[in-house]
């Protein structure tokens, strides 16, 4: 993966490509270097499959900002757009599935009718689909079960997914006598080149329906809304999705269902901050504790631990709580730490008595009188401060 090329380099395009002109591009590639048109070539299906990589991801807008912002990055491991898209581990076939359209128009009936089988009648997985939760702080560092309400389509259980009324069938289509495909053939500097479109009478389907089912007015899906689980990992961070497999679209021709991905929002916590397993807080401590040293009471997320302050502990002082941080996604038995910064607090109202027993210690500390009264100077500046504050 190390060598992988850009995909505005595969394709021979700007990075502001318009997508005529990628379609166009991928199209001339693809024509060059089609298995089909050169039986054999690894070199060639290395190349044909390069060019639909690149196409797949640049031709949808989603995948396409991902990759504008992160390159390939994006959809490796623990990239951006690795929880919805996962080229490296797609297997080639399903690489054409997404894009049957394009293969369709292109070499159906002119490379042996590979694309015109596939479009038709061939399964074809269900759309994903995308949502999104909110959850807090700690439910992410501990993981936590949510129930969330989608609408999912479903198949019509009273015309099965046919879109026509009970007792009646969708109908053959004249046009195209059932394929769901015309043919136009047409001179170009290739020599004759067929070209394989969508029947516009059925829109690719084959079939026309006459009566349509009154359930799901012919689209042959009804919709509802259906609660799902969702299993949140302990250790999910801001921004990441999690796949929930078959709570997508429904497939086509008995195609399984896309997934559904459920992107994690994470609040914030009042007092804690999160840095990847990491996690950081503030414990403010009174001057007592820091010169005397002691026992303090630190919320963590596992509730309040007992650490022993040491005597002359300095103000910004950072102790680590080992493994008080969050499980790491990957394996919940390793958890990171949380990382506490000790402040000294300096009382900002104190009475008398607490400002006599001070300065009575401050001068124990200097050996001398706190106001410079040791001095014996006496100027009329330190008289009249000295005045105020006594008053
Ligand atoms: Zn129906
Ligand atoms: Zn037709």
């Amino acid at each position: 993966m190390a060598d992988k090329r850009d995909y505005y380099e595969v394709l021979g395009v700007a990075k502001d490509a318009d997508d005529s002109t990628l379609k166009h591009a991928y199209r001339q590639l693809a024509k060059k270097y089609h298995p089909d048109a050169n039986p054999g070539d690894e070199t060639a299906a290395e190349k044909f499959k390069e060019a639909s990589e690149a196409y797949a991801v640049l031709s949808d807008p989603e995948k396409r900002k991902q990759y504008d912002q992160f390159g390939h990055a994006a959809f490796e491991n623990g990239g951006p757009g690795a929880g919805g898209f996962d080229f490296n581990s797609a297997d080639f076939s399903d690489i054409f599935g997404g894009f049957g359209d394009i293969f369709g128009d292109l070499f159906g009936g002119g490379f042996g009718g590979r694309g015109s089988a596939r479009r038709a009648n061939a399964p074809m997985k269900g759309a994903n689909l995308r949502t999104g939760i909110r959850i807090s702080f700690n439910e992410a560092v501990f993981g936590c079960e949510k129930e969330i309400e989608m609408n999912l389509k479903d198949e019509c259980t009273h015309c099965h997914g046919t879109g026509a009324k009970e007792g009646t069938s969708p109908v053959t289509c004249s046009k195209c006598g059932g394929s769901g495909q015309v043919v136009y053939t047409q001179q170009s500097m290739f020599g004759m080149v067929r070209n394989v479109q969508p029947c516009p009478d059925c829109g690719g389907k084959g079939t026309i329906i006459k009566d349509k089912c009154p359930h799901c007015y012919g689209t042959g899906y009804t919709q509802s809304r259906k609660k799902i689980q969702v299993s949140v990992p302990a250790g999910i961070d801001h921004g990441q999705s999690i796949r929930i497999r078959g709570k997508g679209e429904p497939g086509v021709n008995g195609g399984e269902r896309g997934d559904l991905l459920v992107e994690i929002a994470v609040s914030n916590h009042p007092t804690f901050k999160r840095q990847d397993t990491n996690i950081y807080s503030t414990v403010p401590i009174s001057f007592a504790q820091a010169a005397l040293g002691g026992t303090i009471r630190i919320n963590t997320v596992d509730g309040q631990v007992e650490y022993e302050v040491k005597p002359g502990t300095q103000t910004d002082t950072r102790v680590r709580l080992r493994g008080k941080g969050v499980p790491y996604l990957r394996n919940s038995n390793l958890r990171g730490d949380h990382y506490v910064t000790l402040v000294v607090n300096v009382p900002e109202k104190m009475n008398e008595e607490q400002k006599a027993a001070l300065r009575a210690f401050d001068e124990l500390m200097t050996g001398k009188k706190p106001d410079g009264g040791g001095s014996g100077s006496g100027n009329t500046e330190t008289k009249h401060k000295k005045k105020r504050f006594f008053s």
